[in-house]
């Protein structure tokens, strides 16, 4: 189709430098963001979609449904690098655009609230944002859903993750998050999604999904942007 001076391309593709409307261009995303088959549950890739995986039949974790829109890898870990790391909060928008189109492709249920998995006060005051919260609040506002950064608390300074092993990490989170315990009522009964850029272990989203059900939440869901597949 003839481009028209009106659908003149505006930006260059993150990934592969040509000139598209979108920082991230249909042929990307046709290839790095195919829908693949998965665990319901933990979003773990599989040779064939499952309700659960072998280790979520082992040891369910507390969250219901894990949406995600790729696998951890090219080019999704330099995007999220940059996002998180090199100060390019506007990434979000394409992330999240990903993101959206994921939870719209399954049928995992709408939430009361989409919540970012909160950073420990310093790792924010470093970093200057939440890179979960800027996911979280697009996502919110393009399903017409509540959002909030402030809900869920993760008051503990804990050690960061990167550097652990599986069962160090989630050692590492017993006890690291809380629902605000002036706003019990918010969340009592509702069905809460928790938002962050990556997956890996899980750990640091089982701890905050337990947190929120003590909480009160009847159930919770987590969307990712990248699950790390198992290696
Ligand atoms: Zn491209
Ligand atoms: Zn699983």
């Amino acid at each position: 189709m003839p481009r028209t001076a009106l659908a003149r391309p505006s930006s260059q593709c993150e990934v592969c430098r040509q000139w598209d409307h979108s920082a991230l261009c249909g042929d990307c995303i046709a290839r790095f963001a195919a829908p693949a088959p998965r665990c319901a549950r933990c979003g773990l890739r599989l040779a064939l979609p499952a309700e659960a995986c072998g280790a979520c039949l082992l040891d369910p974790p507390p969250f219901e449904h894990t949406v995600c829109a790729a696998d951890y890898g090219f080019p999704w870990d330099g995007l999220i690098a940059a996002f998180k790391f090199r100060g390019r909060p506007e990434l979000a928008t394409v992330l999240a655009e990903r993101l959206h189109a994921a939870v719209r492709s399954t049928a995992a249920p709408l939430p009361q609230w989409v919540l970012p998995v909160p950073l420990a006060p310093a790792r924010l005051a470093e970093r200057g944002y939440n890179q979960a919260w800027e996911l979280a609040r697009r996502l919110a506002r393009a399903l017409g859903v509540a959002a909030d950064a402030h809900l869920l608390w993760r008051p503990a300074d804990s050690l960061h993750q990167a550097d652990l092993g599986r069962a160090e990490r989630q050692r590492n989170l017993r006890g690291a998050f809380m629902v605000d315990p002036r706003r019990r009522g918010e969340i009592a009964g509702r069905r809460v999604v928790l938002v962050d850029d990556v997956m890996t272990t899980g750990a640091t989203a089982r701890e905050a999904a337990t947190a929120l059900l003590r909480g009160g939440a009847a159930a919770v869901d987590v969307w990712v942007v990248a699950r790390t597949p198992d290696g």
